[in-house]
Order: C-alpha cells, then sequence, then structure tokens
C-alpha cells in the first residue's frame, strides 16, 4: 500500500535520514521503533508532505509529490506528536475540523457517530473547548480527528507520549480497535514493549537508518532489541 525506497532527508548539515526503505501492506499494523531523535518523526513528516526529501515514496501505485492537503484527500492521515488540538474549540469543532477536506455532509455524519462510538468519552464532552481535556482525552481527540479525514492508513506519532500506564493501554486497544474498522496502522514508538504487543510487524530506526525489520514478535525477543528498547538484559 505505501513503499518507501532510498529516503534520505536533510535538515541544513544534519543527515537525519539515510536512505530507509520500507513497505507498509494494507490492514496491517506496522510499527517503527527507535529512541529520541531516531528519525521517526521525519519520516512521518515526508510521507505526509512537510518535508523535501529524496528517494520516492509510493502510495497505491503513485508516487507521492502533492502538497499535504491534497495527501489528506489520497487517504494518509497524520497523527502528529504532542497531539496539537485547537484549545479554544469546542471538541466536536476540532473533530469537524478533521473533515475539512471533505464534502459529503452525509459520510461525514456518519463518520462523527463512528468516532463518537470509538471514543465516549469524547461524545461526553462534545461540547467542552479542548483545552479543558486531558491528555488522555486529547490524544483521543487528536485520534479523532484524524479519523475524520476518511483516511485508508493513519500515521500515529508516539500517541503514548506522556501519557498515565493505565490509558496507555487504553490508546493502544483504541489502535487495534481502528485497524479492526480497516484501517491501515503506521505507528512510530519510543514505547517498544507496548508497540510490538500489537503490530504485525516492525521496523528498527536508529540515526536515520533502518537497523533491523521482521514480525513484531521476533524483534521483541531479538536479545539486542530487548537490551536496548525493552530494558531487559
Ligand atoms: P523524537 O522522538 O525525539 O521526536 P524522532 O525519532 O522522531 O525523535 P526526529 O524528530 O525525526 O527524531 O529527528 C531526527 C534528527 O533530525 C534529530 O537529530 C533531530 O535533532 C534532527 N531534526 C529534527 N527536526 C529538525 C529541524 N527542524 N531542524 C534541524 N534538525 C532537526
Amino acid at each position: 500500500m505505501l513503499t518507501i525506497n532510498n529516503l534520505h532527508v536533510y535538515y541544513g548539515g544534519i543527515h537525519a535520514l539515510k536512505g530507509v526503505s520500507l513497505n507498509v501492506n494494507k490492514g496491517e499494523i506496522l510499527t517503527i521503533i527507535g529512541s529520541n531523535g531516531a528519525g521517526k518523526s521525519t519520516l512521518l513528516n515526508s510521507i505526509s508532505g512537510f518535508l523535501k526529501y529524496k528517494g520516492e515514496i509510493i502510495y497505491k501505485d503513485q508516487k507521492l509529490n502533492f502538497s499535504p492537503n491534497k495527501i489528506v484527500q489520497m487517504g494518509i492521515c497524520h497523527v502528529p506528536e504532542g497531539r496539537l488540538v485547537f484549545a479554544n474549540l469546542t471538541v466536536e469543532d476540532n473533530l469537524l475540523l478533521g473533515a475539512y477536506l471533505r464534502n459529503d455532509k452525509k459520510g461525514i455524519k456518519e463518520d462523527l457517530e463512528k468516532v463518537y462510538t470509538l471514543f465516549p468519552r469524547l461524545k461526553e464532552r462534545q461540547k467542552q473547548l479542548s483545552g479543558t481535556l486531558s491528555g488522555g482525552e486529547q490524544q483521543m481527540l487528536a485520534m479523532g480527528r484524524g479519523l475524520m479525514s476518511s483516511p485508508d492508513i493513519m500515521l500515529l506519532d508516539e500517541p503514548s507520549l506522556g501519557l498515565a500506564p493505565l490509558l496507555v493501554q487504553t490508546v493502544f486497544d483504541i489502535i487495534t480497535d481502528i485497524r479492526k474498522m480497516g484501517k491501515t496502522i503506521l505507528l512510530v514508538e519510543q514505547n517498544a514493549f507496548k508497540a510490538l504487543s500489537i503490530a504485525d510487524r516492525a521496523y528498527v530506526l536508529e540515526q536515520g537508518k533502518i537497523i533491523m525489520e521482521g514480525s513484531a514478535k521476533d524483534i521483541a525477543n531479538n536479545p539486542s532489541i530487548k537490551e536496548a528498547y525493552l530494558g531487559v538484559k
């Protein structure tokens, strides 16, 4: 569904991605694990059209060379790190903003109901200003807003960052539910343990290079990964 070939990204003199190649299959949860600064956000920002790069990104047989808006319309949605909800708008207005490139009123209404079913907490708080939500609720809102663009693939950047352990579990359960809705998930995480527990396949990114790939189970059982990312010796 999504293929990346030999991707290079530079920030001035910093070579952030050094020839990354990977593929995402339809319907899977693919995770990319890597420590701080490995290049995970850079990879997602390249796919969603925010960065210039060398190499190619191919989505549904088309070379992605478009504006971020067009990329959203093609079915790719990016839920950025740090959530970035509009604090002065209500929960519902934030959700509707996720659909701002769509014209199908009926579909938008149906998707809003689906989001409220997936996140009952957001329904309870639909008229509340988003700035008053807890961190976990804002993460749910950011994912719900992403779903409102009716994506085929969701790029999730560190959805568990800064959340209390109980909420971390809730967020990972919801990602599994979103996949059951037929979406493909590209999940970028520092929480390797949790990410590997819900993913089908994984890539390990270190200093801008993919150093390992395999089934999530094999990666989770790999001794060097256990030591480096899972805190096991
Ligand atoms: P984190 O989890 O901290 O976001 P990451 O794996 O997502 O880490 P990136 O944010 O993609 O990593 O950063 C990759 C490298 O590129 C790092 O060395 C970082 O310092 C550098 N970098 C990222 N954004 C910029 C920028 N706007 N300008 C200059 N360097 C940047």
